[in-house]
């Protein structure tokens, strides 16, 4: 019999578990060809989530849990529990329901009987989203596309059923910096993508704000393009070839008119200004900089305190 995990990422979710827990068994109780194992990662959550979880897998043998030593993020919580995930098919799923288990029968369907290595879930709409949220997601979406290779498709949630070849090649990806989508993407395989309207969070309200969204877009930026150091060092020759440029029209006016010391204002001006530009791409740099210095220390991306699952070892 085929075995299918289902890995789910929880930061602070005591509202949601157990709900979650009643829907996905809804949908295991109607696949009952298969088994399955649910691996709760509790992402360092500060509330009641890691009792419920240890509480679950006391009454069920399927219920897995991996409890993390402090919040690692949920790119880290995917992660672990892909590495030590062990069925044939594995899919993600947020625990407050806006990745419907409902879908979970068509997906398999995809895989077994139309030859697809992953079934990927995109939402049609971002109701439930805040308008600057909404806004920013589309801009990144828009910039992504036109600066890296690397295909990310718009409204693509982190839910997917992948095949265990799939899953092993992203688990040989160990970059610390990591960003789902792209690295989905990377690999390549045979991807089947379908739709679904945004579902409401079920309960408990959204662990992303503003600047953690804002650095993981720049993490999806960072790893999958060097576009920006190109364009810093374009900006760079230009304003060289304009300072030029100047540079020979001031001498030549000196030696047709004479000197006469006026125009500092302008002169402040573009000061000002070729120096911010100068600090723009520095920042670029440094950018690309501290994801280096980051990746070359080789820290783990997440540390266990406690789990139910037997790790195998390296
Ligand atoms: N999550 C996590 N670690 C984090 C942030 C989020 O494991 O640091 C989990 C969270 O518990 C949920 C999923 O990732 O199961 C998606 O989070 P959320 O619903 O807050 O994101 P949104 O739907 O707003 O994008
Ligand atoms: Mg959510």
């Amino acid at each position: 019999m085929k075995k299918i995990s289902v890995i789910v990422p929880c930061y602070n979710e005591e509202e949601t578990v157990n709900l979650f827990y009643q829907e996905i068994n809804k949908t295991i109780n109607s696949l009952n060809n298969y088994k399955f194992e649910l691996i709760f990662v509790n992402d360092g959550s500060s509330d009641n989530t890691y009792n419920i979880i240890k509480s679950l897998a006391n009454e069920d043998k399927n219920v897995k849990y991996i409890n993390f030593s402090k919040n690692f993020g949920k790119e880290a919580a995917m992660y672990a529990g892909l590495e030590l995930s062990s069925g044939d098919l594995v899919t993600i799923m947020d625990a407050d329901l806006q990745d419907p288990p409902s879908l979970l029968p068509q997906m398999i369907d995809y895989i077994n009987n139309e030859g697809y290595d992953c079934v990927a879930t995109k939402s049609t709409s971002r109701n439930g989203y805040s308008f600057l949220r909404k806004t920013f997601t589309r801009w990144f979406y828009k910039i992504i596309a036109k600066i890296s290779k690397t295909q990310m498709v718009e409204g693509a949630r982190d839910y997917r059923l992948m095949t265990r070849q799939m899953v092993d090649a992203i688990i040989k990806m160990k970059e610390y910096n990591r960003y789902s989508k792209g690295l989905f993407s990377f690999v390549g395989f045979n991807t089947k993508w379908i739709e679904f309207e945004n579902q409401e969070r079920v309960a408990g309200t959204t662990k992303w704000n503003f600047w953690k969204l804002f650095s993981y877009a720049l993490d999806g930026i960072v790893g999958f393009s060097t576009a920006p150091l190109i364009i810093s060092s374009i900006i760079g020759v230009i304003f060289c070839l304009i300072s030029f440029i100047m540079i020979i029209f001031i001498i030549v006016k000196t030696l047709v008119f004479g000197d006469e010391t006026s125009g500092w204002p302008s002169l402040t001006c573009i000061i000002f200004f070729v120096s911010g530009i100068q600090l723009f791409c520095l920042g670029i740099m440094g950018q690309y900089l501290s994801k280096t210095y980051l990746e070359v220390k080789h820290r783990p991306i997440y540390i266990i305190k406690d789990t139910n699952i037997k790790i195998k070892d390296e």
